[in-house]
């Protein structure tokens, strides 16, 4: 299965923020959205870094409330490891476990089209299996 098999079920649609909104913003858009991380972008498409809320758990035990009116570039992650929609979701799978990290920006021709957190990744194995098993049974209730 691919990156682009994942992004036909959940959609295109990417949270992103402005390296200039504030933490306290940064929360609003987590919690608005029900997510754990978004892509820090200035217009929507590249990417600057991306911000998950243990960067803000951490972030805030580090530094006091005082945290929630900084800027979300402060806390953010400019590193990002993204990957292209023909990607294989198994090469992902292994990345984010030995990276540990749960979010996975997805770029085509340099632009933000899509993001694939760790239960999309873990949705599309238990899929995987699911037909597995259901090829298997009739398989097997199907031999003479
Ligand atoms: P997460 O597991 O996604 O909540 O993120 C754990 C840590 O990895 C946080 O410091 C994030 O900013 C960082 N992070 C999350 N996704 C990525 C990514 N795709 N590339 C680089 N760092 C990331």
């Amino acid at each position: 299965m691919r990156i682009r098999d994942i992004l036909r079920r959940k959609g295109d649609t990417v949270a992103t923020v402005g390296p200039d909104a504030t933490v306290r913003q940064l929360l609003a858009v987590l919690a608005e959205h029900n997510i754990g991380a978004v892509v820090v972008s200035p217009d929507g498409t590249s990417i600057s870094g991306i911000v998950s809320e243990r960067d803000v758990v951490r972030r805030l035990h580090d530094r006091g409330a005082g945290l929630l009116d900084r800027p979300v570039s402060d806390i953010m992650t400019a590193e990002v490891r993204s990957c292209g929609p023909g990607d294989q979701v198994e090469d992902l799978r292994r990345t984010m476990t030995e990276h540990r990290f749960r979010h996975v920006p997805v770029v085509e021709d340099g632009r933000l089209t899509g993001i694939v957190s760790i239960g999309d990744v873990v949705k599309s194995a238990i899929d995987e299996l699911e037909s597995e098993r259901e090829h298997l049974v009739g398989y097997i209730q199907g031999a003479p």
